[in-house]
């Protein structure tokens, strides 16, 4: 594969054109090899506020397009990404380390979403509301917010960074991604030439590489009039309380601690199945990641068994040079911090029943058994390929366990009986609950979100995506004049 450096986006940021950024140069590491891959430029505070002045003037233009030329933009982003395929997976895998599957399923959900945001400027863009006034018509309409500040997350780049980037586009916004420093070529660079390419019109759509000091300039500019953030709930809660501050509309998509709920009537080979799918994919590095394995005490030792057996089975390695299940951990701090949860957790009397030791980066799938609600790999958030099983006795410890949690992202529950699964539901904090499948699940047409620490209530994907990117207004129309009393 040609590393493409010498294209537009090396040593380049995209304000509205490609330009050395004025912030630091910084290296892009392969996180399975430790090698440089390229260098990045990364954008100051004064790119962020070149962009966004340059955003919130092209905007209005967008906005004002007839909305198939909209569309037709949108399709064509849907086509380039499809035909840069092999290129973007290619640096998918050796920059962030994923498998090549992953890295596939991730471009076609993207390039899903690209199809359904073309379909979003030809819906309707208001209702008509009765009056209480003769003669009075009401009606509110769909308004684009302005430029929106979209700030993503490293481990599904492209499609938790597009999400946002395509529907916001789609309603007429003016869009700022800020990818992170170590997904910013497939997660922003390459992007932001598909778009160029695909005919979007100059100063609507911006990539800024950076770090925390870059992401803290776009959520605090003020032309910049709505923020969608996925990331983690630390720094989710420091960019809702400036948002809050300013009056600024803000989605937050947070971290999790997701319970898999496998009731003593479940079938145990479909549940550890769907278990290790949960908890291994893409090295645990997913905000649905099955990160707490609540099991019935009748069926717990039976079900770590056959979860430590398909553990065992899966091979670590380098994505980029043969066949494995799990690639690396993003980075050195990460592995380590995956090691330190199992080391403390095993001197607290967890039980490795697979995997458990670090290979530098590397970290195979690892069962504990015999984990109490006392302990970190419990109660944290490990985001690697750990999956800690704790026992319960009846559906409403169960419950209770699951609500334990201030995250309430994803819970999958696993029984024969649909109608006990479906009544335990109701009873759960989460904004999403698979019966009978894993925690790891996302259709674009239904809308996605947490509740309590996995977000602030915002959704995406479906009807939610018109909700989220764009603001209503109310229109009343008197036929003819009107007297008031004074
Ligand atoms: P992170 O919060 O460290 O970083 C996310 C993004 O925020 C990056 O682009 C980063 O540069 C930027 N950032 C960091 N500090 C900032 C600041 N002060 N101001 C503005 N921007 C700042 O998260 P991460 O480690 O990249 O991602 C992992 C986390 O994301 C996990 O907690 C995971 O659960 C969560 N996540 C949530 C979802 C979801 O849909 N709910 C999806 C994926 C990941």
């Amino acid at each position: 594969m040609n590393d493409r450096n010498t294209t537009r986006w090396h040593q380049r940021i995209f304000v509205g054109e490609w330009t050395p950024g004025r912030g630091d140069t910084v290296p892009v590491i392969e996180p399975a090899t430790g090698d440089q891959l390229a260098l990045l430029s990364t954008a100051s505070i004064e790119d962020v506020d070149a962009a966004a002045r340059l955003a919130a003037e092209a905007q209005p233009a967008w906005a004002a397009l007839p909305f198939d030329r909209r569309a037709a933009v949108l399709r064509k982003v849907a086509q380039l990404l499809q035909e840069r395929a092999a290129e973007i997976n290619h640096w998918n895998i050796r920059e962030c380390g994923s498998i090549p599957p992953k890295a596939e399923w991730e471009l076609n959900a993207t390039i899903e979403q690209a199809h359904m945001a073309a379909a979003m400027p030809m819906q309707p863009i208001g209702e008509i509301f009765p009056s209480s006034m003769p003669g009075r018509r009401n009606y509110w309409q769909r308004l684009p917010i302005g430029v929106v500040g979209v700030i993503a997350p490293w481990n599904f780049p492209i499609l938790l960074g597009l999400r946002s980037v395509l529907p916001a586009l789609a309603m007429g916004n003016a869009v700022i991604l800020k990818p992170d420093l170590q997904s910013a070529i497939c997660g922003g660079l390459l992007l932001a030439e598909v778009f160029e390419d695909a005919g979007l019109p100059k100063g609507v759509f911006h990539v800024l590489p950076g770090g925390p000091v870059t992401g803290d300039a776009l959520v605090r500019h003020p032309r910049v009039k709505m923020i969608s953030f996925t990331g983690s709930t630390a720094v989710g809660r420091l960019i809702g309380e400036t948002c809050g501050r300013m009056l600024k509309k803000v989605a937050l998509e947070l971290g999790g601690n997701n319970a898999m709920v496998i009731l003593d009537d479940a079938d145990l080979e479909s549940a550890s199945s769907c278990a290790a799918w949960g908890a291994f994919l893409h090295q645990g590095q997913i905000c649905m990641q099955a990160g707490r394995h609540l099991v019935h005490r009748k069926v717990a030792d039976r079900y770590a068994e056959l979860l430590a057996v398909r553990a065992a089975k899966l091979v670590v390695g380098n994505p980029a040079t043969g066949p494995v299940h799990l690639g690396p951990l993003i980075n050195d701090r990460q592995a380590a911090k995956v090691a330190e949860v199992v080391e403390r957790s095993a001197a607290l009397g967890a039980r490795v029943l697979a995997g458990g030791k670090r290979d530098g980066r590397f970290f195979p799938a690892t069962v504990l058994a015999g984990v109490t609600p006392d302990m970190p790999a419990y109660t944290e958030e490990i985001f690697g390929p750990v999956a800690p099983i704790t026992v319960f006795d009846s559906d409403d410890e169960a419950v209770a366990l699951v609500n334990g949690s201030d995250y309430g992202l994803a819970v999958a529950i696993h029984s024969a009986s649909i109608s006990r699964a479906q009544r335990m539901a109701t009873h759960l904090n989460a904004g999403m609950v698979h019966i009978n499948d894993q925690t790891v699940n996302n259709e674009f047409q239904v809308p996605f979100g947490g509740m309590g620490a996995s977000g602030n209530g915002s959704r995406f994907g479906g009807p939610a995506s018109f909700e989220e990117f764009s603001q209503t207004q109310w229109v009343s129309v008197m036929d003819q004049g009107i007297q008031y009393p004074f």
